[in-house]
């Protein structure tokens, strides 16, 4: 197995009139080739910043990278200047599927006419540049219908017909997929994708992404607070609390010994069949004042005085485990 992206000792601020919000700090990642990584915490953990910060999508007033690196088959993405990241990795080696699907498409174009744009910037097919003109049109045609099959939508070429209100959310969600995989991406970037659907048509789609994930080799980010659905498709977890991470495990192990305290917690509060979901005590810490050594010091019972002032360093526990802490739970308890 070998890394497809490293990202190291990632520092990003966002500023603001209340002062600077360090919303990743001293982040690392490692995702795989082809292995789903699911990448949980709570709402403003920094999750979806080093997802935008992977894609080089991040806001660009007030935001700054201040340290760290982004590797990504070798090469630094933070080195490389907004022309390389849009002609040869945004949208190409790596794809995104947003949270809304609406969103991404123009509301004023039927679906085939954005796939067919979409077509002549990114798909590997033109690259050859020998057919004409009509038979590259016919050989993408084909191949968009075939993708649209691949994600299980009803009667493609009518959808391509369609606007995108005239189609449902959860097809909108398979079109995306369909678009994310049109240039033979090493990594997909799917950001909360099934927050905006339905209970059974998000069961649907992590099904249908997974299997794609597997069946194309691709490698997949996946963003969210939801430690069950990352129990369904991911490979390995690694959690994030307070703009870092805190544990990274292959999903077995996460599961049956979690060895953060924080990592714990979460897990505790999973529903529990009818009860609801149960809270995690005491509040996410303000990013621009955040607490020193770990951050979860405040709302940690193990917490002692070198907790307060030392950020504890990645350690391993168990083979490919490794967590950021320095009373680390055994056996998950
Ligand atoms: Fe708790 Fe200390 Fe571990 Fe942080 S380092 S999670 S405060 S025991």
């Amino acid at each position: 197995e070998s890394d497809l992206i490293a990202v190291r000792g990632l520092r990003v601020s966002f500023g603001s009139d209340a002062g600077v919000a360090r919303v990743l700090d001293g982040v690392d990642l490692t995702i795989r080739r082809g292995e789903i990584m699911g990448l949980v915490g709570e709402s403003g953990c920094g999750k979806t910043t080093l997802a935008r910060s992977i894609l080089g999508i991040l806001p660009p007033h007030a935001t700054r990278i201040e340290a760290g690196e982004i590797r990504f088959e070798g090469r630094d993405l933070l080195g490389l200047g907004e022309k390389t990241l849009a002609s040869e990795i945004r949208g190409r080696a790596i794809a995104y599927i947003p949270q809304d699907p609406f969103t991404a498409f123009n509301p004023v174009f039927t679906i085939g006419t954005q796939i067919d744009d979409l077509m002549r910037f990114k798909s590997p097919l033109l690259r050859g540049g020998a057919l004409s003109g009509r038979d590259r049109r016919r050989q993408d045609r084909a191949r968009v219908l075939e993708l649209l099959r691949m994600v299980q939508l009803p009667d493609p070429e009518g959808v391509l017909r369609k606007y995108p209100h005239e189609v449902s959310g959860g097809q909108r969600q398979r079109l995306m997929i369909a678009m994310a995989l049109l240039p033979e991406p090493q990594l997909v970037i799917a950001d909360e994708p099934t927050t905006a659907l339905d209970v059974t048509v998000q069961a649907q789609i992590l099904t249908l992404l997974k299997r794609l994930a597997r069946e194309h080799g691709v490698a997949v980010l996946f963003t969210t607070h939801d430690l069950g659905t990352a129990y369904e498709i991911c490979d390995r977890i690694t959690v994030m609390y307070a703009g870092q991470e805190v544990e990274e495990a292959p999903v077995a192990s996460f599961f049956d010994a979690p060895s953060h305290p924080y990592t714990r917690k979460l897990l505790d509060s999973l529903p529990s069949s009818e009860n609801g979901i149960r809270g995690i005590a005491g509040e996410i810490p303000r990013l621009i004042d955040p607490p020193s050594g770990c951050r979860f010091h405040p709302r940690c019972e193990r917490a002692t005085e070198e907790c307060r002032t030392t950020r504890p360093p990645p350690e391993a526990v168990a083979a490919g485990h490794t967590v950021r802490c320095h009373h680390p739970l055994e056996g998950g308890a």
